[in-house]
């Protein structure tokens, strides 16, 4: 296959940007600038790339697929007013009235969704205490359907008994050894941790130690309300990153989600320990959490991911607010250029989960996992100088017009060609839907104040 005429963003070691051609054969990336210029090949196919941008898939470091099903949800709720009311009036209802039909429900139109945005490889954790069992099966088999990658997991928490804990394990091991045994190479697994508040220190030393033996990454929610920091305080007299660390939870294999009330001492432990961040933005704007201090992360080194936590899936989107956020956080324009969110999107998303050999940039010997966007930059040109600027405060998820992933053309000029979108809005749709039927229905844990003023329902 031979992309040709486009300008290629190439997120490669000296992040070079080259107008060329890009080369794949079979799988993988052969050639990346050169190209076919002597008329070695006779390739297959060609796709002209003329006023567009070449470059890596999007990768999308920290996601819940199920987060679909309550876009725009209007529920019947007195509104949360902080972060740990939001997890149990809105989150945690939800992912209890869950089926393993709406998580492979929610997954399809999630994955649709990322395809026709761009991004070509996400982390996934899904929750569901009343449908834990082969629930990542079910998801496994929506990603398989669009064709995009997924590293996949199921939450594991002790929020309602130690035993809902062990079956969330369980449902990871029994998912990590299916993968082992073949036949799903785009899909992958993992441990996933909910959060340290609602978990002991028994059973998060034991996932550790089968993300040792399994060879698998390890995700956990840390610090992203101050609820957890405050948990961690009260009961341990540690902050969430020292308990994690004094567990000897924290290795390079390790993606923190969040990190948002993380103070300089905890900072220091990522760098020491290799840990690495998911960074979600516009999801910690939606839940008021605050800032996390990813300018002091960067600065000391840290592998630093970009994530929408289930929020907005337009990767675009969640670039453009990670570029914006911290500067106005730190009043400084120069916060966060372009390269550095787009490496955040990119190569740091494919590190961070041990995949940067394979995948985050258009590099020879790479996996071919590319997308050709078209932005509308009208007035100003497209040019080497001022594609960066483009891709941050230009572009729009819709603006992709072709994906391939694993060298498979899955998206062509907008036209996707592994599922046929119609039947997956239907599915989602109807999933949607008696959903928030069932959700309507069910009365919240504990009664809550009615805010004074505002009268609530
Ligand atoms: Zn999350």
């Amino acid at each position: 296959m031979l992309i040709k005429n486009g300008l290629l963003v190439t997120m490669d070691a000296q992040r070079r940007i080259l107008r060329g051609e890009v080369v794949v054969d079979g799988d993988r990336i052969v050639e990346v600038g050169k190209g076919d210029a002597g008329g070695a090949y006779k390739p297959e196919k060609v796709i002209d790339a003329r006023g567009s941008i070449v470059m890596p898939g999007l990768i999308c470091a920290h996601t819940h697929l199920y987060g679909m099903l309550l876009r725009g949800a209007s529920l019947n709720i007195v509104p949360p007013t902080d972060f740990s009311q939001i997890l149990q009036r809105v989150w945690w209802p939800m992912d209890e009235a869950m089926t393993r039909e709406d998580a492979y429900a929610s997954a399809l139109v999630g994955c649709l969704e990322f395809l026709k945005t761009g991004t070509t490889c996400f982390a996934d954790t899904y929750s569901g205490p009343n449908s834990v069992d082969l629930s990542l099966d079910h998801i496994a088999k929506a990603v398989k359907e669009v064709g995009i990658r997924g590293i996949l997991a199921y939450e594991v928490t002790e929020r309602h008994s130690s035993e809902e804990g062990e079956r969330g394990v369980a449902e990871n091991v029994r998912f990590i050894e299916k993968i082992a045994r073949g036949g799903m190479d785009k899909v992958k697994g993992m441990f996933s941790l909910h959060a340290s508040f609602t978990l002991s220190d028994q059973l998060m030393e034991k996932v550790r130690r089968l993300a040792d033996k399994y060879r698998v990454p390890l995700t956990i929610h840390t610090s992203e309300g101050l609820g957890d920091l405050y948990h961690n305080m009260e009961r341990y007299g540690k902050r969430t990153v020292e308990r994690l660390h004094d567990l000897g939870l924290l290795k390079p294999d390790v993606v923190l989600a969040h990190c948002v009330q993380l103070n300089e001492d905890e900072i220091g432990i990522l760098k020491k320990t290799g840990a690495k961040v998911a960074h979600n933005p516009m999801s910690n704007m939606l839940n008021a959490v605050g800032v996390a201090p990813v300018k002091a992360m960067l600065r000391e080194g840290i592998t630093v991911g970009l994530g929408n936590d289930g929020y907005i899936f337009d990767g675009f989107e969640n670039i453009r607010a990670a570029f914006l956020l911290h500067k106005v956080h730190h009043r400084d324009p120069r916060v966060m250029d372009p390269q550095t969110v787009l490496e955040m999107a990119t190569v740091k998303g494919a590190e961070m989960y041990g995949l940067d050999q394979e995948l985050g940039s258009l590099e020879a010997g790479k996996k071919a996992d590319i997308i050709v966007v078209k932005p509308d930059v009208l007035p100003t040109p497209l040019t080497p100088e001022s594609v960066l600027g483009h891709l941050v405060n230009t572009v729009d998820g819709d603006d992709v017009q072709t994906v391939i992933v694993d060298g498979e053309i899955l998206m062509e000029n907008r036209r996707v060609l592994t599922v046929e979108e119609e039947k997956v809005n239907a599915v989602s749709q109807k999933a949607a839907e008696e959903l928030w039927r069932r959700l309507s229905a069910i009365k919240p844990h504990v009664e809550y104040p009615k805010p004074a003023a505002s009268g609530g329902e």
